[in-house]
């Protein structure tokens, strides 16, 4: 089957991360029996000298016709760069909120997994780290605190600033849905985060997750309140699985999930609308301070790329496929300079590429 994917390599290390998603993908087609086909688009900086704005219509819309989208990262030295002297919505990152605004994507995925091999840069003691982690937050991206209205008024001689967290039962339910489908796939646990001891808007949130979990019977919920989250994220992070919450505490919950990992170059991320759509990157930036070097590490691109073949395309064994690979060159003692160790043989981004490729092509074979 030809499964149509429209790759963004962006700005920086972008397009060395992208290329090599993209060899670890072809090997896959072709040790699977698969077709990918890639049409190329400009985003951020890049599409900004071409065209003059961060993302042309043209280029939204074709990202519209494919099956799924990968995107390496946008943006530049914020610091030292031509694209940002302009207005912040002609700046490159101005093309990530419109692509995830023109594509409707309401549901952003992270992953949080330890590997044993990279233990030491978690900043956990290793009693609390145990057997590891493993655990996705899906945060809904649309509504919540950051989309309600604001405004800063003079109240009786005082300043007064005032921000509406709302969400209706519609977006509540889409959100639920994706996190309890991705359940399936994984160890069937949702644990929903909220604040429903304060807030309104999460005892309908709660309400409303009750609801959709009838529809997954194999799925355990819990609930939990955010600051307990918050808590045991770093006390016995290996109890998440899949932890469902809304637009801020995502925000906040994802970073510090990310954080406990130790490894920026290997975060993967995906974002999703109602449909299989979705959008693929890593977690981190376009490290303008080491582009062009061949230094970056790929793996959480080719993560990305793993979770695209799972969740847009249900190749379920492709994707682990590419999953154990990583595994294999980690447990090997390959590394990029970023998780480099003592002991270990550092290589560069396409050598890390074509490393994982060869273990996908020879656990085919065997
Ligand atoms: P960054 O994530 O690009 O880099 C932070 C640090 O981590 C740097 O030292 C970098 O060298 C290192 N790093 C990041 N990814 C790495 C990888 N794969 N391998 C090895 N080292 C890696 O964050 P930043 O420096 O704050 O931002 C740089 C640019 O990226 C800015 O223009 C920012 O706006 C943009 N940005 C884009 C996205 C995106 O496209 N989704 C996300 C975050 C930041």
């Amino acid at each position: 089957m030809e499964y149509k994917i429209v790759t963004i390599p962006g700005d920086g290390i972008g397009p060395e991360i992208v290329r090599e998603a993209c060899r670890v993908l072809d090997q896959v087609g072709e040790s699977y029996g698969h077709t990918f086909s890639y049409t190329k688009i400009l985003m951020g900086g890049c599409s900004i000298d071409e065209y003059g704005v961060p993302l042309t219509d043209e280029a939204l819309a074709t990202a519209k016709q494919a099956d799924a989208v990968l995107l390496g990262a946008v943006g530049g030295n914020v610091g030292n760069s031509r694209w940002y002297d302009v207005a912040p919505n002609l700046r490159p990152e101005a093309g990530l909120l419109a692509i995830r605004k023109g594509l409707n994507l309401f549901a952003n995925m992270r992953p949080a997994y330890l590997y044993r091999e990279l233990a030491d840069a978690c900043p956990l003691k290793k009693e609390i780290i145990g057997d590891g982690f493993n655990m996705v937050i899906m945060r809904e991206l649309t509504g919540g605190l950051y989309f309600g209205e604001r405004h800063t008024e003079e109240v009786n001689g005082v300043l007064q600033a005032t921000d509406t967290l709302v969400y209706n039962e519609n977006e509540i339910r889409r959100i639920a849905i994706k996190a309890f489908d991705i359940a399936m796939k994984r160890r069937k646990h949702v644990i929903s985060v909220d604040k429903a001891n304060v807030l309104d808007s999460s005892r309908l949130w709660r309400k409303v997750v009750e609801e959709v979990a009838k529809d997954y019977p194999e799925v355990k919920l819990e609930h939990m309140l955010v600051d307990n989250c918050a808590m045991q994220l770093v006390m016995n992070p290996g109890q998440f699985d899949v932890v469902l919450t809304e637009n801020m505490f995502g925000d906040i919950l994802s970073d510090e999930a990310s954080m406990i990992t130790g490894s920026i170059g290997m975060l993967s991320s995906a974002s999703f609308n109602e449909t299989k759509f979705g959008l693929y990157e890593p977690s981190h930036g376009s490290a303008p301070d080491i582009a062009g070097k061949d230094i970056a590490n790929p793996i959480a691109t080719i993560l990305s790329a793993a979770m695209m073949l799972r969740y847009s395309f249900d190749l379920d064994k492709e994707a682990a496929a590419i999953e154990t690979a990583v595994q294999e060159v980690l447990t090997e003692g390959w590394r990029t300079s970023d998780i480099m160790a003592d002991g270990c043989k550092q290589v560069g981004t396409t050598e890390m590429g074509g490393l994982i490729a060869a273990k996908v092509a020879a656990n085919a074979i065997n």
